[in-house]
């Protein structure tokens, strides 16, 4: 039973809906495997209906692979794979740059595509996954002939075929991540998306065959955990993962001692610290881009505040206020700001940890506002009162669910930022700059942000410390991991 307290705040003249036109994608009936270069049906024909979790209802039947399809997805990349190394690099950009230019040219579709498969709201898809996902290509297309540089000048060649697993939060952006520098780089891939968001990873296997990649060079198999587990098993010379630390430890475990190469993407609880010299207001636009940005989903979301003790009194109350004004909804409205939770079994494992934080002892507040009648949907929440050892403190909730606690000094924020299983990312927040400088230093997560948060460039190296993985990804950084130096 979901506890909502407060009243959003009356809005005098309301937004009208601007819903998105859902026939700016046609979707088919029917998707199938992509695997060397054609679409195949599963071999023991599983097939699985994918829905839109904010209406519940099936978007299309997807074939998922079982491990013969895996199997045969490795063998075309394989196959594949040498011509591909010996391809000229500028003619390996070329392809990596017409991938880009598509995503751009189904721009809308591939939009619209992803809201409905995952519910997120489609100024995020419009804004920031596609786009982010052409620039991923165009930035890699460049690299391509200029891997010499990347490469500080040593001899490299590529790993071969890579097997890549990615989740439901970002499932286009993620697939760009993944496939663009393994690409570019002459290795061959075999992707598989997550079990509740295949359709935009079709999509751009489409796009793969209207690029004129070459056959086999990229194969797409949709599918659950046990295809994961089958890719991580088949023989695959690198895997490269993101998800969570439970899965990602367990393909540790399997892959050890095996020489297959390995880069794991995994969860976080990353601090957003506030100091008491920030600009409070930017701060807690900065506090709500952190953690409601696409529904909490997030591995970097902004998810523990800290907050200095002289402002926290203003922090939480200026940030409850906005988010009041939060519109949650409809994730095809275009003024939608947070959409609908990714899954039934995503929204169970929400209220299960916000359970526990109520019977901690912590003070929950949510927004109340009208939820459409079907579909899976939590409100945004924060947590006062909290205790930096209990659950809800330390465990990746991965929702719209952020934890307040407060620190007296510098070091005592930076010691409790620190003091987390996790390490992906931070944010600060200061009007000096000596001091954002200091802190960032001494923070252990992959990207720390300043007097901002959850910003995103494909120039950029992300990745983690401790349990939230290791290898990174963007940027020239991102080419290693995809070669043999
Ligand atoms: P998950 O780790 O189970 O799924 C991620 C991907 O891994 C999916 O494609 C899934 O099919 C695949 N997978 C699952 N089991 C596998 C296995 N044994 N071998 C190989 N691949 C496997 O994540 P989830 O169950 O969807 O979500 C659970 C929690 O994980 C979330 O609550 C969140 O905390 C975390 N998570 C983190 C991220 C991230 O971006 N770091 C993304 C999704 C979920
Ligand atoms: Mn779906």
């Amino acid at each position: 039973m979901t506890v909502v307290t407060g009243q959003r705040t009356p809005v005098r003249w309301d937004y009208a809906p601007a819903p998105e036109s859902r026939g700016a994608a046609s979707l088919r009936d029917r998707y199938d495997l992509f695997v060397g270069g054609a679409f195949v049906a599963p071999s023991d024909g599983t097939v699985v209906t994918t829905t839109n979790p904010a209406t519940e209802e099936p978007l299309a039947e997807v074939g998922f692979a079982g491990p013969a399809d895996v199997a045969r997805a490795v063998d075309a990349a394989r196959a594949a794979q040498p011509a591909w190394q010996a391809l000229a690099p500028l003619e390996r950009g070329k392809v990596l740059f017409r991938i880009a230019r598509l995503i751009q040219e189904r721009a809308r579709e591939l939009a619209v595509v992803e809201t409905l498969d995952g519910g997120k709201p489609i100024k995020e898809s419009r804004d920031f996954d596609v786009p982010a996902a052409a620039a991923h290509f165009f930035s890699y297309a460049g690299w391509a002939d200029k891997l010499g540089h990347a490469l500080g000048g040593r001899e490299w060649r590529p790993r071969g075929v890579v097997g890549q697993i990615v989740p439901w939060n970002f499932p286009l952006l993620m697939a760009a991540w993944k496939l663009a520098p393994a690409l570019a780089t002459g290795n061959t891939a075999v992707l598989k998306p997550a079990e509740t968001t295949p359709l935009t990873a079709l999509l751009l296997a489409e796009i793969c065959q209207e690029a004129g990649v070459p056959d086999g060079v990229v194969n797409i198999v949709p599918g659950a955990g046990d295809t994961g587990a089958a890719l991580v098993r088949s023989g695959v010379d690198k895997v490269a993962f993101t998800g969570s630390t439970a899965v990602g430890k367990e393909i540790q475990r399997t892959l050890a001692g095996t020489g297959t190469g390995l880069t794991l993407e995994l969860g976080g609880k990353s601090a957003n610290i506030v100091f008491e010299d920030a600009a409070i207001d930017q701060s807690v636009e900065g506090i709500v881009n952190g953690i409601f940005f696409n529904q909490g989903h997030v591995c970097c979301a902004g998810s523990r505040l800290l907050v200095q003790e002289s402002v926290a009194e203003e922090v939480t109350r200026k940030l409850w206020d906005r988010m009041q004004r939060l519109r949650v909804g409809d994730p095809m409205d275009k003024n939608t700001d947070v959409g609908a939770i990714n899954s039934a079994e995503q929204l169970e494992r929400i209220r299960a940890l916000v359970e526990v934080g109520e019977a901690e002892g912590a003070t929950r507040r949510s927004v109340a506002c009208e939820l459409p009648e079907r579909g899976y949907w939590f409100t945004p929440t924060v947590f006062l009162d909290v205790a930096p050892a209990s659950r809800i403190a330390v465990e990746e909730i991965f929702g719209p669910v952020v934890t307040v606690t407060t620190f007296r000094t510098v070091a005592e924020a930076i010691e409790r930022a620190n003091n987390s299983a996790y390490g992906l990312a931070a944010g600060v927040w200061t009007d000096t700059g000596a001091k954002a400088f200091e802190v960032a230093a001494q923070l252990r997560a992959g990207v720390v942000w300043q007097n901002t948060y959850n910003r995103f460039d494909p120039t950029a190296a992300f990745g983690g410390y401790k349990e939230s993985g290791f290898g990174r990804e963007g940027g020239p950084s991102g080419l290693l991991p995809y070669v043999v130096v």
